[in-house]
């Protein structure tokens, strides 16, 4: 039933960049039957360059243009308009909604994605926040970084905004609730979840960095388990897990992972799943998959 979604949010552009799963505070506002403008909060649970997942406490159609408006630190707001893709979802806590920002340009998130073609320089990505003037951005971590960031939980890089190197750490979620976590499972994983083919990225890089990160492993109809990396490459990772993923399994890793910070998964198939039976654990080796063109 998400097929017809996906090919929409292609034609939109909707995946021309990661998927952070990140809660903001919103306000949604629109015209109602009788004219009159109404407004509720919502938050998003997954922010995109151009798009994202919202809960929200009202029933909206696909189509649907509402108004968004994002509170910034001290009193300014970013607005923009955004259309109802798809209902994704409905919970207790409300519906679930892919929209699509109708201003690409709004910079609504205040959050800088990199292109995509450069993914394949990734061994890992984190939404993370410059710590003098907190502005946001998916940064690709490279090896250096990589290990700055296992040992210091920091990285050293330079900040268009400052135009000077600073200190990063990892961008943390405006609202923290205890569901954020179970929120992240079954439905917006299945957003999540492409439908392209798989197709393995080429082995043209295969140096492997060591680094006891944390990694989160979704499958879809599965709990999602906090797993340790092994090793990092830009093919793909190898991590230690209490759960046995088959080899040929499509699993989604984000890496490295925090609970609640803003998490990016990215497909993968594992490679090979080897008991390590005096741990009680198993090893498995897992390769990403090239997104679609
Ligand atoms: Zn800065």
């Amino acid at each position: 039933m998400f097929f017809p979604f996906m090919t929409t949010t292609r034609t939109e552009g909707l995946r021309q960049s990661d998927r952070v799963s990140f809660r903001i505070p919103l306000e949604a506002s629109w015209m109602d039957g009788s004219g009159l403008v109404r407004r509720l909060l919502a938050h998003s649970l997954l922010i995109s360059r151009n798009g994202g997942v919202l809960r929200m406490q009202e029933k909206f159609f696909p189509g649907q243009e509402i108004s968004l408006k994002r509170p910034l630190e001290g009193a300014g707001i970013r607005s923009a308009r955004a259309r109802i893709v798809a209902e994704i979802d409905h919970e207790p806590e409300g519906f679930l909604y892919a929209v699509h920002i109708l201003e690409p340009r709004s910079d609504f998130w205040d959050v800088e994605f990199p292109s995509p073609h450069k993914a394949e320089e990734a061994l890992a990505r984190l939404l993370m926040e410059c710590s003098f003037c907190e502005r946001r951005e998916v940064v690709y971590l490279n090896e250096l970084e990589l290990k700055s960031f296992e040992s210091r939980k920091c990285v050293a890089r330079i900040c268009k905004v400052c135009e000077a190197p600073s200190i990063w750490v990892e961008a943390q979620s405006e609202l923290v609730s205890p569901e954020s976590q179970a929120a992240r499972g079954s439905e917006v994983g299945r957003f999540a979840a492409n439908h392209e083919d798989d197709r393995v990225l080429p082995r043209r890089n295969r140096t492997r960095v060591k680094a006891r990160v944390l990694a989160c492993i979704r499958r879809r109809g599965f709990q999602e388990e906090v797993a340790v990396c092994e090793d990092l490459s830009k093919g793909g990772i190898a991590f230690r897990s209490r759960n046995q993923y088959p080899e040929g399994t499509r699993v989604e890793i984000a890496v490295p992972f925090t609970p609640g910070s803003g998490a990016i998964f990215v497909p993968i198939r594992i490679v090979f799943s080897q008991p390590i039976p005096s741990a009680g654990l198993f090893r498995h080796g897992a390769a990403y998959l090239k997104p679609p063109e």
